[in-house]
C-alpha cells in the first residue's frame, strides 16, 4: 500500500484548512505549530488551540466528507506530511470492522456536538430530519458490523452459507455450458440474506476474501461432482464472482493454483467474473494478475457489460475472454428499439473482438430468440433455469433435452 503522500511546507500565517471546505487531507505535522480557529454563526472568530509536532489536523474530513469544521493556521513554518482521503481509506478497508464504524459514529456524535455548540453554523441540520438520518445511519452502521460479525461466523465453520448454480445454456445447440456460482447465505435469525446485502459488507470488511476462496472451492469441487454424476459429454465450465479486494490481495492467485489443483479440476474450466469497475479500480494489478490467470488457462468474463464506465479502451488492454451483457439491457430489448440495437452492438463489439457473448436476465422465450438470431451465443436467466443447489442442477441435467431449449 502506498504511504504518507507528500511533503508539505506552510508559511507563517499560511491558511492550511478553511473552515467549511470539503477536505480531502489530513496532516500530520512534523516540524512548526499550528492555530486552530473556529468562527461562530454569530461571525465571533475564536481560537481553540494550538498543534505541534507530531500530533494530526484534519483527520474528520478523511472519515467522511462533512465540510471542515475549523480553520487550521500556520503560527510558524510548518513541515507537514499529507495523508490523502484514498490512502486512508485503503488502510481502514482491511481493519476490525468495529474500529471502522466506531470510528464513524464517534465523528458523527462530535459532528452533532459542535452543531448543538453553536461552534458549525449549519441551519439545516437542525431539521427532525437531519437528525432522523444521524440516528439511520448510525443504526446502519450498527447493522453492517451485526452482519459483518455474523458473517464471519458463518465463514469460520457453521452450514450457513453455500452455493447455487446456475445453467449457462449454448443458444445455439440448446446444451448446457456450463454454470454460474452465486452464494447464498441462511442466517439462522434473518433467514435468507440477499448477496446484493451481504456481498458490499464483505467487500468493506475485507471478509470477501475468505468469502471468495470458500466460494471457489466450493465451485470447483461441485463441478467436478455434477461431471461425475451426470457423465455430461461436453465440457462445463463454472464461473465465480470476484471483486476489487480479491484481486488486491498479493496471494491471490497462488490461492487459486492451490483450489483448482487440490479439486482436480481443468484450468479451462473456472471462468473469473470481475466487473468493469474492478479494472478501473485496481488497473495496475489487475493487468499482472489476468495476465498470469491467463497464461494459467483461466478464462476472465466482464460481469455487467454496459453498467460500468464509459471508456472501451480497457477491452484490448485487459486479456478478457468473454463478456456478459447486463440484465437490464436485456430486460427492455423487446420493446425498446433502442435497447435491442444497444444489445446487437455489444455482441458485434464483442465478436470483433473475439470474445465469447453471455446475455445475463433472459426471462422469456422472445429474448432467447431475439438473442439468438443477433449472434448471441450462451444465455443465462430464469427462463432456462433459476440458481439451484447442486442436487437440483444434477437432476436438471439428467433430465436435459438440447432440443428442447432452442
Ligand atoms: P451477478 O453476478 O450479476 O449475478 C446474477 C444475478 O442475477 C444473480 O442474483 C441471479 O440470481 C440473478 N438472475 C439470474 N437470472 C435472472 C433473471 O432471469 N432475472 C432476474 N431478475 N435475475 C436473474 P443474486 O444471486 O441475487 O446475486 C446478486 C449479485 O451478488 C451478483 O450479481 C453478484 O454481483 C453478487 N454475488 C453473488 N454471489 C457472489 C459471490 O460468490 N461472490 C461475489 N463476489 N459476488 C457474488
Ligand atoms: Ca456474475
Ligand atoms: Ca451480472
Amino acid at each position: 500500500m502506498e504511504s504518507l503522500e507528500s511533503k508539505k511546507h506552510f508559511d507563517a500565517g499560511d491558511v492550511i484548512i478553511a473552515q467549511g471546505d470539503i477536505g480531502q487531507n489530513a496532516y500530520i505535522i512534523e516540524e512548526g505549530l499550528v492555530e486552530i480557529l473556529i468562527t461562530k454563526a454569530n461571525g465571533d472568530v475564536i481560537t481553540v488551540g494550538t498543534r505541534g509536532p507530531g500530533t494530526i489536523i484534519g483527520e474528520m474530513a478523511i472519515v467522511d466528507d462533512q465540510p471542515r469544521t475549523a480553520t487550521v493556521r500556520a503560527v510558524e513554518s510548518c513541515k507537514l506530511l499529507e495523508i490523502t482521503r484514498a490512502d486512508f481509506a485503503g488502510r481502514l478497508k482491511n481493519t476490525d470492522p468495529v474500529i471502522q464504524t466506531v470510528s464513524q459514529v464517534i465523528l458523527t456524535r462530535f459532528r452533532d456536538t459542535l452543531k448543538r455548540a453553536d461552534f458549525i453554523h449549519d441551519p439545516v441540520s437542525r431539521t427532525a430530519e437531519d437528525q432522523e438520518r444521524t440516528l439511520w445511519a448510525q443504526s446502519n452502521a450498527v447493522e453492517k458490523i451485526k452482519m459483518a460479525n455474523d458473517l464471519k461466523a458463518a465463514l469460520e465453520g457453521s452450514d450457513q452459507l453455500f452455493m447455487y448454480y446456475q445453467p449457462i445454456i449454448n443458444l445455439n445447440r440448446g446444451t448446457v455450458d456450463g454454470f454460474e456460482a452465486l452464494m447464498r447465505w441462511e442466517h439462522p435469525v434473518r433467514g435468507f440474506v440477499s448477496p446484493a446485502e451481504f456481498i458490499p459488507v464483505a467487500e468493506d470488511t475485507g471478509l470477501i476474501i475468505d468469502a471468495s476462496r470458500w466460494a471457489f472451492r466450493e465451485a470447483c469441487s461441485a463441478l467436478k461432482r455434477i461431471e461425475g454424476k451426470v457423465g455430461y459429454d461436453h465440457d462445463l465450465f463454472m464461473s465465480v464472482n470476484f471483486s476489487s479486494t480479491d484481486f488486491a490481495e498479493e496471494n491471490f492467485l497462488d490461492h487459486l493454483y492451490a483450489i483448482i489443483s487440490e479439486t482436480d479440476i481443468d484450468p479451462h474450466k473456472a471462468h473469473l467474473e470481475i466487473t468493469e469497475r474492478l479494472l478501473m479500480t485496481q488497473p495496475q494489478n489487475a493487468k499482472k494478475t489476468l495476465d498470469l490467470c491467463r497464461k494459467a488457462g483461466l478464462t476472465i468474463a466482464i460481469d455487467d457489460f454496459g453498467t460500468g464506465y464509459s471508456s472501451l479502451s480497457y477491452l484490448h488492454h485487459y486479456p478478457i475472454n468473454k463478456m456478459k451483457i447486463d440484465r437490464s439491457f436485456v430486460k427492455n430489448m423487446q420493446d425498446d428499439e433502442s435497447a435491442r440495437n444497444l444489445v446487437k452492438s455489444i455482441v458485434m463489439l464483442g465478436k470483433n473482438m473475439n470474445m465469447a457473448i453471455v446475455a445475463e436476465g433472459v426471462e422469456h422465450k422472445e429474448e432467447a430468440e431475439m438473442l439468438k438470431n443477433m449472434g448471441c451465443e450462451e444465455a443465462q436467466g430464469f427462463y432456462f433455469a433459476r440458481p439451484s443447489p447442486e442436487k437440483d442442477v444434477i437432476e436438471m441435467l439428467k433430465n436435459w433435452h438440447p432440443e428442447e431449449h432452442v
